[in-house]
């Protein structure tokens, strides 16, 4: 009885549509309709169930519809700050564009562009050509291309050199890389059999030579990214398999996850090879990615021989993973950055972060510590250390400096999820030692404002 007399009270959605709150809104009336619906489908739900007995206010309702308004109009992909410290955090988007990159992927969003155009000729041209250039200019390479990712280079490399034969791959390389990327399986989709040589911690030049047979296509070096194996443990140099492939005329393929353009030592980063280092090496086709070490956009970037370049870019898996306008523009102006490895390091924000002195970090955590407290905050500048991110140099971490926050009124974990979720810009960091770390290496100056600021309100 209670429950019929209550369903009947229920207001019609005509009335709340009527409302002034409501018809204010500036989203679709579709839009609206169904968000009313939906509150008052709600309602409905909660009646039947026993677990409302007395019904909000008409005014309580067009509240909730407002917000639900409002976070409907909010978009899902946002800007967030990442104090976390990890320079490629593959769930915020990996490596932030230079701010030419980001110029030239808008004006290439803007307008038409020469995306396909000769102009000389005044006819049809080549997608590729806008990169080709320059990346043989930095790597030496006699021939490049670029497609969607690293994976689906990778793909297209395994199935147009690969298929209905063998490729030869070391035991200690078959790696998985985030979600579902497995070199076996990826061999699979290619069509063509991996051939596993050695033992996980050893492989030796031998061990590729007497796997050689009939059905090879291919000798296959994966870059171990995201893992190390150390102690005893050795693997064929690239010159010496390099050489193998010639004696046997097979195509080395390298797989080399980040890519990297930059020589890392000369920043205290140990370990990571260069993609210069498998050109000069003769490695027959290289590939990796573009928003990883390299520090540009989401790309597959493919180096090799102009023969295997050339069937590359006609193999028809091609044409389904050509990369769009917006990433060769952003790709072209981070490669152009390259051309002055020292302007790389000042404009290429991966490398700017990366190469950052401690000392700079620890002024950096200092001026963030005192809009802190000028807000009101409990909080001290301590010395840590951050991984690279992005499955690279995956043993060595950096040191660092973060401002540590002691909430006065939440728990530390209350406090990171109020900036997760309520910030304006969400705010992700990280917690240790019963402390929510603020690490500064990935943060930019001009927002410490705005994160003393959140920090403080998410706090009161
Ligand atoms: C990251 C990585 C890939 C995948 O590259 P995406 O650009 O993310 O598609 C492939 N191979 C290796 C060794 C990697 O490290």
């Amino acid at each position: 009885m209670e429950k019929n007399s209550l369903l009947r009270q229920l207001p019609k959605v005509d009335e709340v549509l009527r409302r002034p709150p409501v018809a204010a809104l500036e989203l679709p009336q579709t839009v609206v309709t169904d968000l009313v619906r939906g509150r008052i489908e709600e309602l409905r739900q909660r009646i039947l169930e026993g677990s409302l007995t007395s019904l909000p206010t008409v005014e309580e309702l067009c509240d909730g519809v407002c917000a639900d308004a409002a976070a409907a109009a909010k978009p899902s992909l946002r800007p967030v700050i990442n104090a976390t410290g990890v320079t490629l955090h593959t769930n915020l988007g990996r490596a932030c564009l230079s701010e030419k990159a980001v110029a030239a992927a808008a004006a290439a969003a803007r307008r038409y562009s020469t995306l396909e155009y000769d102009l000389e000729k005044g006819e049809r041209g080549s997608r590729y050509s806008h990169v080709e250039k320059l990346l043989c200019r930095i790597t030496g390479a006699q021939a490049a291309m670029a497609v969607n990712n690293n994976a689906a280079a990778v793909l297209l490399i395994l199935s147009a050199v690969g298929k209905g034969g063998e490729v030869i791959t070391s035991r200690g390389e078959l790696v998985e890389i985030g979600g579902s990327f497995r070199i076996p399986e990826i061999m699979e989709q290619c069509g063509c059999s991996l051939r596993e040589v050695g033992a996980t911690n050893k492989t030796h030049l031998r061990d590729y030579e007497n796997a050689i047979g009939e059905g090879t296509r291919a000798l296959l070096k994966v870059h171990t990214s995201n893992y190390r194996i150390l102690g005893f443990s050795e693997s064929v140099p690239l010159q010496d398999l390099v050489a193998l492939g010639r004696k046997h005329g097979l195509p080395v393929i390298e797989d080399l996850g980040s890519g990297c353009f930059f020589d890392l030592e000369r920043i205290g980063i140990h370990g990571e090879p260069t993609v210069m280092d498998s050109v000069r090496a003769g490695v027959d086709i290289i590939s990796f990615s573009g928003d990883k070490l390299l520090g540009g956009p989401q790309a597959g970037i493919i180096l090799g021989s102009e023969e295997w370049i050339a069937r590359l870019k006609t193999h028809p898996l091609t044409r389904a993973m050509r990369v769009d306008k917006m990433t060769l523009a952003a790709l072209e102006a981070t490669l152009q950055s390259y051309l002055d490895p020292e302007k790389a390091r000042e404009e290429i924000p991966t490398l700017r972060m990366l190469s950052i002195d401690p000392a700079r970090l620890k002024l950096r955590a200092e001026l963030l510590r005192e809009r802190l407290e000028k807000e009101g905050v409990l909080c001290e500048v301590v010395p840590e250390q951050d991984q690279v991110g992005g499955g690279s140099v995956p043993t060595q971490l950096l040191p660092t400096w973060a401002v540590a926050v002691t909430p006065r009124n939440l728990t530390v974990d209350g406090l990171e999820e109020r900036l997760r979720t309520r910030s304006a810009t969400p705010i992700i960091g990280r917690i240790a030692h019963e402390r929510y770390l603020l690490d500064v290496r990935t943060l930019w100056e001009e927002d410490f404002a705005l994160i003393a600021a959140s920090v403080a309100e998410a706090d009161r």
